[in-house]
């Protein structure tokens, strides 16, 4: 056993998600990404003096639909709060964030890694808003760039209930897929719409005690989170056996080096000089209000899962691929609408279509529609045409909006099942090759290969197989 297995990880997660409002948290600029510097400011976001902030109502909205799609208490009155600092990207010299009393508490999120599932629990969601941006190395200068400034996030701070970085990716993606199926967050990681802070500590396997932790800030990738963490896990520990102790610290990961490295000794809450916000008012929301919101709550991603595999027949596995976006669960269940042999659909949706679907952020694209595919699908089960075929009817008609019934008829796919049909070119075949005919009457029977290949280059391939062979086997006995 060697020295790591003494120990074990303790990792709570601190995740910031901007809210897909349209317009900033405190003021009505709007919110979108890309634009040029600076081009989305005000006296509110810029706080200038006298600027009053007013609580944009779609940001409690919001909040509420995620603190109920991850089981907490919405909270009938929340208060806002300043917490001070100076950077250059924070306009006010505060943010309004929410601190002693924050809008929901106690929640949870189940995660699974191999087999074992862990309930996480939530201890709070708050309200906040972004900071600005700043860039440094532009021509030679940092500048700063305050579109972000304003713009409304929520703070998801699980308690420290993780053990190891697998679980704490696992925590990640899971919450990410929550909050986007509730259409609150783009879940677009590259233009840092979810960011999550990690803090980590180790003690001995056995022991109850907290160790001191060290913050690892803003990784902003699920393929970094888990060794991340566990690097941090056994840097600590290295040093705990070689006697040293933790530093509070907050670090940060250079992905490459895949190593954390110092960026400040944490500051104490005493040093933010929390106190509450005097230009907003409590944040009161009603019982009839969150029971309203709780009532038009879109289903959860994991019961959407479990629902498939209960109902439909379909794998975990198929069931986790068909809801690995929003979009994607939304075009497997419009497509079950217009056709109803589900573990079909599933692997034609899996097979084909998933190929060409690109995602960016809540946007999916797909080149075909649920119609089409559900058609083509149709196509086969009716006979019309091959489960080979059908994968040439979908290249035909992908990123096209045309019928699949159009092109199997001006291609002349169909597959010609009709028994009469077949026997007028059998003939035919027969006729045009006495010679052949009289050798296979004679005994050489592999002869039947010939008038079968004849058959089909008529067709151009579309001749029921099975069809033809009984056509063939009669006609040649006679
Ligand atoms: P602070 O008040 O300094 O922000 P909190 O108590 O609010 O600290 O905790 C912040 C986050 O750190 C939470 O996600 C919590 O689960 C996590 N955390 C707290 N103590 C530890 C610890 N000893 N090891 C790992 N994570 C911890
Ligand atoms: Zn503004
Ligand atoms: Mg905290």
């Amino acid at each position: 056993m060697s020295v790591l297995d003494s120990y074990e990880s303790v990792i709570g997660l601190e995740v910031h998600a901007q809210l897909l409002t349209r317009t900033k948290a405190f003021c009505g600029c709007a919110t979108s990404f890309g634009d040029p510097p600076n081009t989305h400011c005000c006296p509110v976001c810029l706080g200038l003096p006298g600027a009053l902030p007013v609580l944009n109502a779609e940001v409690a909205r919001m909040a509420t639909i995620a603190g109920l799609a991850l089981g907490c208490k919405i909270q009938n009155r929340s208060v806002f709060s300043r917490k001070n600092y100076f950077y250059p990207d924070l306009p006010k010299g505060y943010q309004i964030t929410q601190y002693d009393l924050p809008i929901c508490l106690d929640g949870s999120l189940d995660v699974e890694v191999g087999g074992r599932t862990t309930r996480v629990r939530i201890r709070r969601i708050h309200i906040e808003e972004d900071a600005g941006k700043s860039n440094h190395g532009i021509a030679g200068e940092s500048v700063v760039d305050l579109n972000r400034a304003g713009t409304p996030l929520i703070e998801i701070v699980s308690d420290p209930d993780l053990r190891s970085g697998a679980e704490a990716g696992e925590y990640l993606k899971r919450l990410h897929e929550v909050l986007m199926f509730m259409g609150v967050n783009d879940g677009n990681l590259e233009q840092g719409s979810f960011r999550c802070d990690a803090n980590v500590s180790v003690r001995k396997v056995g022991t109850e005690a907290l160790g001191t932790r060290v913050e690892l800030k803003n990784i902003n990738s699920f393929r970094f989170v888990a060794e991340a963490i566990d690097g941090e896990a056994r840097r600590q520990i290295h040093l705990l056996e070689r006697g040293d102790r933790i530093r509070q610290q907050t670090r940060g990961y250079n992905a490459e080096k895949k190593e954390s490295y110092v960026l400040r000794d944490k500051e104490s809450e005493s040093d933010y000089r929390y106190f509450p916000e005097p230009d907003l008012p409590p944040l009161d929301l009603s019982a009839a209000y969150v029971a309203e919101i709780r009532s038009g709550l879109p289903p959860l991603p994991a019961e959407k899962r479990r629902g498939w595999v209960e109902q439909l027949g379909l794998t975990p596995y198929a069931a986790g691929v068909l809801s690995g976006h929003p979009g994607i669960t939304k075009f497997f269940d419009d497509a079950r609408s217009l056709y109803a042999d589900a573990l079909k659909l599933s692997n034609f949706v899996q097979s084909e279509v998933l190929r060409d679907v690109t995602t960016s952020g809540l946007d999916a694209r797909f080149p075909v529609t649920p119609f089409q595919v559900a058609e083509i699908l149709r196509l086969v089960d009716a006979g019309t045409i091959s489960g080979k075929q059908a994968k040439e009817l979908y290249a035909a008609v992908v990123n096209t909006d045309r019928a699949p019934e159009d092109v199997v008829r001006e291609r002349g796919m169909a597959v010609i099942g009709d028994e009469s049909a077949i026997e007028a070119i059998a003939k035919s075949v027969l006729e045009a090759n006495p010679k052949q005919v009289a050798a296979y009457r004679a005994g050489k029977t592999a002869l039947l290969g010939f008038f079968v290949g004849q058959i089909m280059k008529q067709t151009k391939g579309s001749a029921d197989p099975a069809v033809v062979n009984g056509v063939l086997a009669r006609l040649l006995a006679g």
